[in-house]
């Protein structure tokens, strides 16, 4: 599965870990925050993953980070193509290692937001995918997005049921240590636990 240091993809691999055998994949793209890698690391080792490979795409920027980038509406920590890259990265990992499932932490919120992490996205891909590996075509491949239909609240909650250690997940956008409190993964991670009414212990 793709797992970032963020909630969303904590809680598919805490929802998923005792019933499968799973493998962790984390992308370090261009200046991403080392502390959402180490929250990555940390929430696979505690879920006890069979392998966490890290791929490095040094060259992947964020829209913020791109000179003269012109990406309309679309948030500063948007990357272009993003999902296309990582979920076919996750194919080949897949045909690499015989997996027969992808899954990806996306919430519906996040397809609010994002045209690459919607349903209709993910049917084709998996089409396309069949189309160009034998192995998973005959392996039967899919990719699952099983947080799709709920919003960042609802996953919270998910989150409190299942038991993952929010103290090692990380939101901020930034680049520092800390939780700087302020920017848009900040706020949406604080809004996200009061809604669900559950307690952040990151949080002061
Ligand atoms: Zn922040």
């Amino acid at each position: 599965m793709l797992l970032s240091g963020g909630i969303d993809s904590a809680t598919c691999l805490f929802s998923l870990k005792d019933e499968y055998d799973v493998r962790a994949l984390t992308f370090e793209y261009h200046d991403i925050a080392r502390r959402e890698v180490d929250s990555a690391k940390a929430i696979g080792a505690r879920a006890g993953v069979t392998e966490h490979r890290l791929f490095r795409l040094p060259d992947l920027r964020e829209a913020e980070d791109i000179p003269g980038g012109r990406f309309g509406d679309l948030p500063p920590t948007y990357i272009p193509l993003r999902n296309a890259i990582f979920y076919s990265v996750a194919a080949s990992y897949s045909e690499e290692k015989r997996v027969s499932l992808i899954v990806g932490g996306h919430n519906r919120d996040d397809a609010e937001v994002f045209r690459d992490v919607g349903g209709k996205f993910f049917e084709s891909l998996e089409r396309t995918l069949w189309l160009g590996s034998s192995i998973l075509k005959r392996q039967k491949t899919m990719i699952r997005i099983p947080l799709s239909r709920k919003t960042k609240a609802q996953v919270v909650k998910l989150a409190a049921s299942l038991k993952v250690p929010f103290e090692l997940t990380w939101s901020c956008h930034r680049l520092g240590t800390e939780h700087c409190w302020e920017c848009a993964g900040c706020l949406s991670r604080i809004e996200s636990f009061k809604e669900a009414g559950v307690s952040d212990p990151l949080h002061p």
